[in-house]
């Protein structure tokens, strides 16, 4: 391969090197461009000399400034950059530049399972949800025996999952932060891959006890809503109590066995995009595809949802004009107060977000993730925003403030989705039981040494054997075949379903 750099923007003055391996000092680019030093693939090289504390532009944005003069050839290592300062929060244009309404995308459908509130199920699952975690290895047991003895003989049902999670107890449960875990776990607990309805395992004395999980809300028409409660210290023994489950597990799968899949619009979509482990590479190949069939998805009327407020929180100037109306753009702005606030009680900031993996793919600090995380998003309009713990019900897309903690993240957008896209440049396993997670690379040289774990492989847009068009309709064709249950995820081929972590911004006792 020819020696080969990315450059993003017309004013940037760096660029990345595409190469595996990297590229070593003096070699040449078509254009003339000489490297000072071994550069590694996914770093930086400057394209022209700067000044010390000239601003380094990527995304035709300042990604930094240069604590030193950088001659053109040099590799930008993070030492070398000066981060700026966040965008002033009290001086964003609002709804400024609204882009104008995509052109609908129609006929597109896939084979889900209508619910009685009108979601659509991607998968068909027993859930058993938990109020607490003392009850989780109990649930556990009862599911490996309900997997074991019972699944079989109901083949239309996908799974058995416990809804099992470290909250519940031991907490300040009416603070204002406890409302965040709470609803995100009851949201969970009534999830569209459930058919809305879970069996609820208890343990008695808890302080999340069930009517708190899953209050009767009249907001919320379920039809059909009378999950079975098994209360731990209601019961006469372990056996006993795994026979209770086992009991009500088997009348709720009579139920679920008899649900078909059925043609429904696109538009009964609601997927929620993610990224981890990014490196360099997320901005130009795996993020940007992304954003493409996230418009598709936007243009064939279903839900997109975009989250991870310190991944935005640098580009929040990007996102602001781009709102639907001010008052949306002023609801984005309370949601990144929150969380610069929510930052400063642990005296940190957005930039302890940066992992040693991104740093080693390449980008020097958090402005330069968010620029390359936005482009997830797409190109249309922000219609909405969610705030921490707040279930999605607006189409288009749709910004849901999380954490970007992959498991926390992931945890609180399934409240709401019923597909998860994942991005990542340095790769990691990560999958859900409940809803099915559709694993996007960054790079090539990842999809070709995790073969068995990623999905499909954006890195080829990077070389010019494919374009970021190819590779959106590619993975939204792949999305329609994974939510009609004809093709599996990796993740769900082997079982890799991470544990649920509810965001506590509350105090624990
Ligand atoms: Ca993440």
């Amino acid at each position: 391969m020819d020696p080969l750099y990315v450059k993003v923007h017309p004013r940037d003055n760096v660029a990345i090197i595409v190469n595996p391996g990297g590229l070593a000092a003096g070699v040449c680019f078509s254009d003339g461009l000489a490297l000072r030093e071994d550069t590694p693939q996914a770093h930086k090289v400057t394209l022209k000399d700067l000044a010390e504390g000239e601003a380094i532009l990527r995304y035709g944005q300042v990604i930094g400034h240069a604590r030193r003069a950088l001659a053109a050839g040099s590799w930008v290592r993070e030492d070398l950059v000066a981060m700026p300062s966040a965008p002033n929060l009290d001086e964003l244009p609002l709804a400024t530049e609204v882009p104008a309404s995509l052109p609908p995308l129609e006929g597109y459908r896939f084979d889900g399972f209508l619910n009685p509130d009108g979601s659509a199920g991607t998968k068909n699952i027993l859930g058993i949800t938990t109020t607490v975690q003392c009850v989780a290895p109990t649930v556990d047991y009862a599911v490996r025996r309900i997997k074991a003895e019972l699944l079989p003989r109901y083949s239309n049902v996908d799974d058995a999952v416990a809804i099992t999670h470290t909250y519940g107890c031991g907490v300040a449960i009416d603070a204002p932060g406890a409302a965040v875990p709470i609803a995100t776990l009851g949201h969970i607990s009534r999830h569209a891959n459930i058919a809305n309805s879970p069996l609820v395992v208890s343990l008695g004395c808890e302080k999340m006890q069930p009517g708190r999980l899953l209050p009767i809300d009249p907001a919320f028409p379920v039809f059909d809503y009378t999950p079975d409660l098994i209360r731990l210290q209601d019961e006469l023994g372990f056996a006993e109590t795994i026979a209770a489950i086992m009991r009500a597990a088997e009348r709720r799968l009579e139920v679920l066995n008899r649900r078909q899949r059925q043609s429904l619009p696109a538009s009964q979509l609601i997927v929620g995009l993610q990224c981890g482990g990014s490196d360099a590479f997320s901005g130009v190949t795996c993020n940007p595809a992304v954003g493409y069939a996230a418009d598709l998805l936007v243009r064939a009327g279903a839900t997109v949802m975009f989250s991870e407020v310190t991944e935005v929180r640098d580009a929040i100037h990007l996102l602001t004009p781009r709102c639907a109306t001010p008052e949306v753009a002023r609801d984005l702005i309370r949601e990144m107060r929150w969380y610069d606030e929510y930052l400063a009680r642990g005296y940190a900031d957005r930039s302890a977000n940066t992992t040693p993996g991104n740093k080693r793919g390449g980008l020097v600090n958090i402005v330069e993730k968010s620029l390359g995380s936005i482009a997830k998003s797409g190109t249309s309009a922000i219609h909405s925003v969610a705030a921490q713990g707040q279930k999605v019900t607006a189409k288009g897309l749709v910004f849901a403030a999380t954490p970007a903690s992959d498991f926390i993240c992931g945890t609180q957008q399934l409240a709401s989705m019923n597909l998860h896209i994942f991005t990542t440049g340095e790769g990691t396993p990560y999958g859900l039981a409940l809803a099915p997670v559709i694993k996007v690379s960054s790079r090539t040289t990842l999809a070709e040494r995790w073969p068995d774990l990623i999905d499909l492989d954006a890195g080829r847009i990077a070389t010019g054997e494919a374009t970021i068009e190819s590779v959106g309709w590619d993975l939204f064709h792949l999305i329609l075949e994974i939510a009609s249950g004809r093709k599996k995820t990796w993740a769900d081929h082997w079982g890799l379903h991470n544990a649920l972590v509810p965001f506590n911004p509350g105090p624990v006792t």
